[in-house]
């Protein structure tokens, strides 16, 4: 009885140890793979187990760690440590089926798939390995096995990351056809997002080169490396420009990235002219992106271990902050463009604190943030940038113009009655007089206020002054828009009247004469009372305007001695 009785605790306990190591080895249910296949997410499919020591073979790892792959486990943060996953797939069918698992991080460093059972099988994939290495001609990690009819297969994927990167058991499962559609769309959508960077580049650089901008061509410089930085990182030169090179995904990303970062604050310090706004910051921002540069070419090199490329990007949302900051001040200071700086590097720097948050997390921040979408939100952010930049650019030619066509006109303007000064007239005069169809019915008017000094002498200086506006005004309501006025000096006007007859320009001038007369100058209370003399000439096909001058200002000095207050033309 006591022998049965051990047996069946023995039977027992063999039974419990089988099923235990049973449920370990076939804890779920086999992968139909068919045609149907179209990146099915291996949640629920497969389990999974982290790999601290990053064995390199399976035999190391613990038979009782396996873990069945939840939602929650998809992102596993920034980690040193390898990862795991295995998964039973089957064929119903009657014919051989391909297979394809695919990893959506561009720049894992390696993915190796096991195929133990029933033939032993394996291939790795990485962004450390040259991408003509790869059997499948794919961007994201993808390895291609194909599983025969009836059989069941027992598969192993082992992740790592060699100095620490986002890992992400988001694998999936495709039929090769269906793979290729998904690849399709991938390559499409980063290639235009690469095309809207050459483009806005292009644009920027040409502007440039016209308007002799050097600030735009940084601009340019700075979009295009972005643009190729972002393109970069989603593994897409590494296929169609430099198959035979690890180059570019490792090495030659971190010289995009730093280039791109020491543009964009060159660009910043030019559009805002930081030097002149917050010199020591200045100074040690443009140290930090000189320094990040060095960094970057040192480590292409192979001179610095690529981690301390990786370590200064955790500084960049720093940048962007000190940017933000620069532009936060010019703003204030009233550069109207600013604003658009300010927004585009609050955008951007905030993207990237998120990501420098994430990278945090290899030493001991939390786990559970990943990469990805901080690196989506900031590829995102990048774009939101590289626009507010062009806005702000956009807007920096308008203000420059406006401030142009201002100084253009205070050059022309006489400050004090608002009319064209001597200059501009002249210069109209001799463009009328030389063109080759000078009108033929030109007259020449010089007005001359009579007994001005009394005025000032008698009501002061500020009344002379006043006199003088409201003459200004009085002449623009009684001439013409083609009629060319303007302040000559002291209470000197003159005007230039076009296609006009000689009975029309005495009328005429006569008309201003009696306006001028019958509207007393208002002025803190008293009433100035005032009349003008005017010397009238016609144009005698003078191609010298001062001699034209000189017949007008004859007849104005018989006007004056005539008594004033009279338009007198000249030649009777
Ligand atoms: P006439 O009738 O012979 O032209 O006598 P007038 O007093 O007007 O001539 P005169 O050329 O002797 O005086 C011109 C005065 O105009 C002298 C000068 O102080 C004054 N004047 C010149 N420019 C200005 C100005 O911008 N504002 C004021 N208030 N006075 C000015
Ligand atoms: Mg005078
Ligand atoms: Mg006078």
């Amino acid at each position: 009885m006591r022998g049965h009785g051990a047996l069946a605790v023995f039977r027992f306990l063999l039974v419990v140890l089988a099923l235990l190591a049973y449920s370990h080895v076939y804890a779920l249910e086999p992968v139909a793979v068919d045609a149907n296949l179209d990146g099915l997410s291996l949640v629920g499919h497969a389990e999974f187990q982290r790999d601290p020591h990053n064995y390199d073979s399976l035999q190391q790892l613990d038979p009782f760690a396996w873990k069945p792959l939840t939602q929650a486990d998809l992102y596993q943060g920034i980690t040193r440590d390898g990862f795991w996953l295995r998964l039973t797939l089957h064929n119903p069918g009657a014919d051989a089926q391909p297979w394809v698992l695919v990893d959506d991080t561009a720049w894992i460093d390696s993915m190796t798939v096991f195929v133990t059972a029933p033939i032993p099988w394996q291939q790795e994939v990485g962004d450390r390995l040259p991408f003509s290495s790869r059997a499948l001609p794919s961007p994201l990690p993808a390895i291609m096995h194909s599983i025969a009819p009836g059989e069941t297969q027992q598969v192993f994927v082992r992740l790592r990351s060699v100095s620490g990167d986002d890992m992400r058991l988001t694998l999936r499962l495709y039929q090769p056809a269906a793979f290729m559609a998904a690849l399709q769309t991938y390559t499409a959508i980063y290639t235009t997002h690469l095309g809207v960077y050459i483009t806005l580049g292009a644009i920027w650089l040409l502007f440039g080169i016209v308007l002799r901008q050097p600030t735009f061509i940084t601009y340019a410089a700075f979009v295009t490396c972005t643009g190729f930085a972002w393109f970069n990182l989603r593994g897409l030169p590494a296929q169609h420009l430099a198959p035979d090179t690890s180059f570019w995904t490792n090495e030659g990303l971190g010289l995009l990235v730093s280039g791109a970062l020491c543009l964009s604050f060159l660009f910043t310090r030019k559009a805002l002219r930081l030097n002149s706004v917050a010199p020591i910051l200045d100074r040690v921002a443009l140290g930090f992106a000189l320094a990040n540069d060095v960094v970057a070419i040192l480590c292409a090199l192979r001179a610095l271990p690529l981690d301390t490329l990786f370590l200064m990007y955790r500084f960049f949302n720093a940048t962007a902050i000190i940017n933000a900051y620069f532009a936060f001040v010019s703003w204030r200071r009233g550069t109207p463009h600013a604003i658009w700086l300010l927004i585009g590097w609050a955008t951007f720097g905030l993207s990237a604190l998120s990501v420098t948050w994430a990278w945090y997390g290899i030493k001991g921040g939390p786990p559970e943030i990943n990469m990805i979408a901080p690196m989506t939100m900031t590829q995102s952010a990048a774009l939101i940038e590289v626009l507010c930049f062009a806005i702000s650019l956009a807007l920096w030619i308008r203000t420059q113009q406006q401030e142009r066509l201002a100084a253009e006109h205070s050059a022309n303007t006489d400050g004090l009655t608002g009319l064209n000064n001597r200059k501009c007239v002249e210069r109209r005069l001799d463009e009328l007089i030389k063109q080759p169809s000078t009108p033929d019915t030109l007259w020449l008017g010089i007005v001359d206020i009579d007994f001005f000094k009394t005025v000032n002498d008698t009501y002061g200086h500020a009344a002379g002054d006043a006199v003088l506006r409201s003459f200004a005004k009085i002449l623009r309501a009684n001439s013409r828009q083609t009629d060319i006025v303007g302040r000559f000096g002291g209470e000197e006007f003159v005007l230039v009247l076009e296609r006009i007859d000689r009975e029309g320009a005495e009328r005429m001038t006569n008309h201003l004469r009696e306006a001028f007369e019958a509207t007393p100058t208002e002025f803190e209370g008293q009433i100035i009372p005032h009349t003008l003399s005017l010397g009238l000439a016609a144009h005698a096909g003078e191609t010298d305007s001062q001699r034209w001058f000189n017949r007008a200002d004859a007849a104005l000095y018989e006007a004056k001695h005539c008594g004033r207050n009279r338009v007198c033309i000249a030649g009777g």
